[in-house]
């Protein structure tokens, strides 16, 4: 069957996504199936098995199963939170935040896309990442493989999985971690609400629980002048900045205008 064809045959989705979902069952690139090229019976199989997937729901990054994250690549599935690009933003935050960073931390690291994009760019700096899930944590080691990058992965508790000898000796802290209150997952999307792990959106009752957390051990672990940068929701800027008030700290907005970002420096 030629790729046109099926590419047509599918209108109940986006073009874009029939585009990549084609690309992700034949291993093509999309611009030589919009030039018009004759597939497989297994590669017309596969497609249609990909868009039942899509149309059940599954996001496409899981399906297609790698995302871009600023310069690196991350395998992404359904044990870990997909990238997003307000995560990206606190990348490139982060980055214009430190100078040279000797030791950085990312708490709740997920796929790892935090921690391996800081490692990239800083190669020697010392990277530490933790993640409660064990799955989580395999699935960053194996992001850490696959890019060649030496981050230290740990299974634990926000701070709790460090060594001891990093306290006060760390120059940037980053996070994204869960901040969406339980009372919120009804408005969640549905493709988010029924795929996404729910241990890496929900915090708690509240939202804020587990900033709150960063936020009262951050001053033990940053070096002097370090600085901590968090994702949070733009629902909560206020009581989250008011966590990190020990540090001197400011709200950043995201590409959309929202309250996106907390950042706290420790005094020197
Ligand atoms: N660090 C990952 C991300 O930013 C995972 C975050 C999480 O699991 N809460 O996408």
């Amino acid at each position: 069957m030629n790729s046109l064809d099926l590419l047509r045959s599918v209108p109940d989705l986006a073009d874009h996504e029939v585009r990549r979902l084609l690309a992700a069952a034949s291993g093509r690139h999309w611009t030589e199936l919009l030039l018009g090229v004759e597939l497989t019976t297994g590669e017309v199989e596969a497609f249609r098995a990909l868009v039942e997937k899509r149309r059940a729901g599954e996001p496409l990054q899981y399906i297609e199963g790698v995302v871009p994250f600023g310069p690196i690549e991350v395998a992404v599935d359904r044990r870990v939170l997909i990238p997003r690009p307000e995560t990206e933003q606190l990348f490139e935050l982060a980055c214009d935040a430190v100078e040279a960073p000797q030791v950085i931390v990312d708490l709740c690291t997920g796929s790892g896309n935090l921690a391996l994009a800081l490692k990239h760019t800083f190669r020697t700096a010392a990277v530490y990442a933790t993640d409660l899930s064990a799955d989580a944590i395999d699935v960053a080691r194996y992001n850490a493989a696959e890019a060649g990058l030496d981050v230290t992965f740990l299974e634990g508790d926000l701070f709790e999985p460090l060594p001891e000898h990093l306290r006060g000796r760390v120059d940037l802290i980053v996070s994204n971690p869960p901040y969406i209150a339980e009372s919120e997952v009804p408005d969640l999307p549905a493709d988010v609400r029924d795929h996404e792990p729910h241990m890496a959106l929900v915090a708690g009752p509240a939202g804020d629980e587990v900033l709150r957390r960063i936020a009262a051990d951050a001053p033990g672990w940053l070096k002097p002048g370090g600085t901590i940068i968090c994702e949070i929701s733009e629902f909560h800027a206020p009581e989250v900045a008011g966590h990190f008030a020990d540090l001197d700290g400011a709200i950043e907005m995201d590409l959309s205008g929202k309250e996106r970002f907390v950042i706290g420096v420790a005094p020197r």
